[in-house]
């Protein structure tokens, strides 16, 4: 209980338990009365250090018991140090003034003020030297004391003024710790509510509001244990989302994608779960007693899947696959899993089909592949790629440049070609290194021929759609060029039409920014893969190969009216044209009637080392 709240209930004690008369007791005598005081016990009895005294209730009676009875009250050692035990124990003072009945153990003849708070009881005492009459007339004093005068008295109690400072700032205090306490609250209540809500967000994929990546493995993680793992299987299910861009559009692959997620989740059961961990990439874990039960919920699913605006889709051959992996291992961690649902997926796209199972076959020729990567890697650092060329002529046959045509020179393996590194390249995210690599040994050559006199033999160099839609590659592409002296206009960047189907709007940049740079552009094998003669109207395109695909077909009357017809293209949209793989001498003639402007083709030159090209070139020039 705080000391100030002792107050009323003091006036309640008085009143209730004092009698009600005051009556003062004479004493002739004036006599000094020794008084051990309470330095601290507000409001009855304390020190205050400001006015150097005591003060409260008791040295307000003791004044008027003063008043009546001539004793004067004078306090020992005064000070905010609590002597009264000492004092009254070395019989020092007559009187022990305020204390708590028990905190004194030299009290002698007590008298009880009051008693508060169940059994506390604020008491005076006399000691072994206090004076019968003295005793007496304190008692009679005391006892007779009426309510009102307690009442007025602690009314006239000033509050101890470094106790009032104390609780001042106690209250400063408090409100400041109340105030930091309320706000911690909040704090807290909103971090814990935004931590819920970002979990929530942790967890949802946020354009098709099923579960994404975190959601997954969190999952997996809890629903799949030693007891039930063998009964999962892991579906992971995409479809070619770059592609539906290209053809349909960012909004309509979206569209597409949520689709899949309806379909998904309405077709998980209770112990399965799904999610969409990347762009087209789907992920459901399903419950099946045996491999045939999941391969059954799998075709449905992807049936249905498919059947999304019917044959809108066949047509552009857009299809959601699946790879599924039987969970074979108790605490495989998610990231395997995801990884070998993942080959079934890569199998089956590559071999155009609905679904595959991922085995250990499959598992190792997966591993062989990655071994194959890390190959790739060493033979890039260790410069175990050489330029190559095709030279090239004109109608004329005169040698007018050459494509750069890279073989691996691998230890292991011998002279490698393209076939057996790019596709491995490519999965590995690092053909861009290579093919950075490959121009800047055409940049090389380009130079070279500049200073020996042939600065008017071009050269073309592949690039893939990867590398093209890099963010990084026009900044790449300068700094290449920098490095040699050469007319820009001798470098011929070639790119596959599917070139320009991944990420438009960069390969539209950076193939604008090679355009500034000098450099021409050559559309690769045009009449082979996926066609998109708009490329040509949208794109800055300087010349077509066409490939050799057209020219086989150009022995029928409508093969060669697809030749001439493609090379007039080119010329009515000032295009210049070039027809690969010339093999004969009949071929080439088919392709000069067509009207094409530049040959390429084993009837003129092979794939040569860099030097035997040069020589090549040499002896033809002078023949
Ligand atoms: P491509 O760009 O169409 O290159 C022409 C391919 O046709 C070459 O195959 C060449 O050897 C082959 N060829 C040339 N003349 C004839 C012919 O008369 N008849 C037949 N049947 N074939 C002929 P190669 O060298 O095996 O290259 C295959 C592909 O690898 C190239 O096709 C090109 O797309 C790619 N490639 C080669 N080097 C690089 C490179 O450094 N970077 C990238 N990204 N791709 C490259
Ligand atoms: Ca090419
Ligand atoms: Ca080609």
């Amino acid at each position: 209980m705080k000391k100030w709240m002792v107050v009323p209930i003091l006036i309640v004690a008085l009143l209730l338990g004092l009698p009600n008369h005051a009556t003062a007791t004479e004493t002739a005598k004036n006599d000094t009365v020794y008084v051990a005081g309470n330095p601290d016990l507000f409001p009855f009895e304390y020190y205050d250090t400001q006015l150097g005294s005591y003060q409260g209730i008791l040295p307000e009676l003791y004044k008027q018991i003063s008043q009546t009875t001539g004793l004067e009250f004078v306090y020992i050692h005064p000070g905010m140090i609590n002597q009264q035990n000492r004092l009254a124990k070395n019989g020092q003072v007559d009187l022990v003034s305020a204390y708590v009945r028990g905190e004194i153990e030299a009290a002698e003849r007590e008298l009880i003020l009051l008693r508060y708070d169940g059994n506390t009881e604020i008491c005076v005492a006399f000691t072994a030297i206090t004076p019968g009459w003295v005793e007496e007339a304190i008692r009679s004093s005391l006892e007779n004391l009426s309510a009102q005068q307690v009442l007025e008295l602690s009314l006239r109690v000033p509050k101890p003024q470094p106790e009032q400072k104390l609780y001042w700032w106690a209250g400063i205090i408090g409100g400041v710790l109340l105030l930091i306490i309320a706000v911690l609250a909040a704090v807290l209540l909103w971090h814990r509510k935004a931590r819920k809500k970002n979990d929530k967000i942790r967890f949802i994929d946020p354009l098709t509001g099923i579960g994404n990546q975190s959601y997954f493995e969190n999952t997996f993680r809890h629903c799949i244990t030693p007891a039930n793992y063998a009964l999962y299987y892991l579906s992971y299910i995409s479809l070619d989302v770059q592609r539906i861009e290209q053809y349909l559009g960012i909004l309509k692959a979206e569209e597409i994608q949520r689709y899949a997620a309806d379909v998904l989740s309405q077709t998980a059961a209770d112990e399965d779960f799904t999610a969409r961990i990347g762009d087209g990439v789907f992920l459901l874990a399903l419950q099946a007693p045996s491999e045939e039960a999941a391969s059954i919920r799998v075709s449905e699913i992807l049936e249905q899947l498919n059947r999304y605006e019917g044959t809108f889709l066949e047509e552009h051959r857009i299809l959601f696959r699946a790879g599924v992996f039987g969970i074979d291992t108790a605490n495989l961690p998610a990231e395997t899993a995801v990884f070998n649902a993942r080959q079934g997926y890569n199998a089956a796209a590559h071999n155009h089909c609905s679904y595959i199972f991922t085995d250990k076959a499959l598992l190792n020729r997966e591993a062989t592949k990655i071994e194959l990567q890390r190959k790739l890697l060493g033979a890039l650092e260790n410069h175990e790629f050489l330029l190559y060329m095709q030279l090239i002529v004109d109608r004329n046959e005169r040698i007018i440049g050459a494509e750069a045509l890279t073989r691996w020179q691998s230890r292991e393996k011998g002279l490698l070609s393209p076939g057996a590194f790019i596709e491995p390249l490519k999965s590995a995210g690092l053909i861009d290194k290579l093919d950075f690599y490959i121009l800047e040994e055409t940049c090389k050559q380009l130079e070279q021929w500049s200073l020996t006199g042939k600065e008017h033999l071009w050269m073309s160099c592949n690039f893939t759609r990867l590398t093209v839609s890099r963010n990084d590659f026009a900044e790449r592409f300068q700094n290449v060029l920098e490095r040699y002296q050469f007319p820009h206009d001798c470098l011929i960047i070639e790119l596959t039409e599917d070139s320009l189907m991944d990420n438009t709007t960069v390969a539209y940049r950076n193939i604008l920014e090679c355009k500034k740079m000098g450099c021409k552009i050559a559309l690769d094998d045009l009449g082979s893969g996926y066609s998109s003669l708009q490329d040509l109207c949208d794109y800055p395109i300087d010349i077509i190969k066409i490939d050799r695909h057209i020219l086989l077909k150009s022995t029928t009357t409508r093969g060669n009216a697809l030749l001439q017809g493609l090379t007039k293209l080119g010329h009515d949209l000032d295009i210049k044209v070039l027809c690969e793989g010339v093999e004969s001498e009949t071929e080439k003639q088919r392709v000069c009637e067509a009207g094409c402007d530049y040959i390429q083709g084993f009837y003129y030159s092979r794939v040569l080392p860099r030097d035997e090209a040069d020589l090549f070139y040499m002896r033809k020039q002078n023949a």
